[in-house]
């Protein structure tokens, strides 16, 4: 088995007397794509939030690569990269000065050359000096992805990054996301499309209410259920969870 990079250990996120996480232990090993499949609600982003240190848990302990997202805060967050699942940029300034100053932030030298790479990656080149406003939607989520990278994160969570996004742009970023890993970033990703999950994830996490019904390598997981869909697979389980607080 590969190195693990990523320990989430009983983590429980409570806001007020609402809980969003309940007593959540998952592992994720270097070098995967690992999908996060869940509802509305489910609490996809509230794990991602207190794994990159948007947030903290109530309880229980995360580490990446060892190290502890409260402890040693300031190791962690260079480890992690965070495509946010709402899109957040400043209009004003140019794809180019977005990266330098994100480079700042995340407190490597900010570096020409790198912020060029990126911009070429992500087909961006044509628009470094562009209002980032001015950017198509796809554009945008491209530079999203670019600004998560600046610090060359050894994990990088992408938080639904095809969420309303047309076909065309859910498959390129899909190919980004192949490309990522192929160059040896481990991916975190959250969905509730299905699909999404079945296409790249080589495991798959299914959370609802809060919990973690299920992880399971995706090969297993359809061969096991011989025949059937993932997407029959996810709404039995769902269903099941439901029938079992109810009752
Ligand atoms: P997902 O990303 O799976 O759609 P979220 O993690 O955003 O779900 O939310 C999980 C649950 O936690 C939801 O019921 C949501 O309303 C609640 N929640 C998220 N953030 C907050 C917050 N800051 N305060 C109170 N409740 C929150
Ligand atoms: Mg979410």
């Amino acid at each position: 088995m590969k190195p693990s990079v990523l320990r989430c250990s009983h983590v429980t996120k409570r806001y007020g007397d609402f809980t969003a996480l309940e007593d959540l232990s998952l592992e994720v090993y270097e070098g995967e794509i690992f999908a996060l499949l869940g509802p509305n609600g489910a609490g996809k982003s509230t794990l991602i939030h207190c794994i990159t240190g948007v947030s903290k848990q109530s309880e229980g302990t995360i580490e990446v690569l060892g190290f502890d997202t409260l402890r040693d805060f300031r190791t962690t967050r260079r480890l992690v990269g965070l495509v946010p699942q709402e899109i957040n940029y400043d209009p004003f300034f140019t794809p180019m000065e977005n990266l330098m100053i994100n480079m700042g932030l995340m407190g490597v030298e900010p570096d020409r050359e790198r912020a060029e790479d990126l911009l070429r990656t992500f087909a961006l080149e044509d628009k470094r000096d562009a209002y980032t406003r001015t950017l198509s939607g796809g554009m945008k989520r491209r530079l999203l992805i670019a600004k998560a990278l600046v610090h060359q994160p050894r994990l990088l969570f992408l938080d639904e990054p095809t969420a309303g996004v047309d076909v065309e742009l859910r498959r390129e970023l899909w190919q980004e996301v192949e490309d990522l890993r192929a160059a040896g970033t481990t991916i975190v990703l959250t969905t509730h499309y299905i699909e999404e999950a079945e296409r790249l994830a080589d495991r798959i996490g299914v959370i609802h209410n809060g919990e973690l019904l299920l992880v399971e390598g995706r090969e297993s997981l359809l061969e096991r259920h011989d025949g059937r869909s993932l997407e029959d697979i996810f709404v039995e389980l769902i269903r099941r969870a439901d029938g079992r607080h109810a009752a």
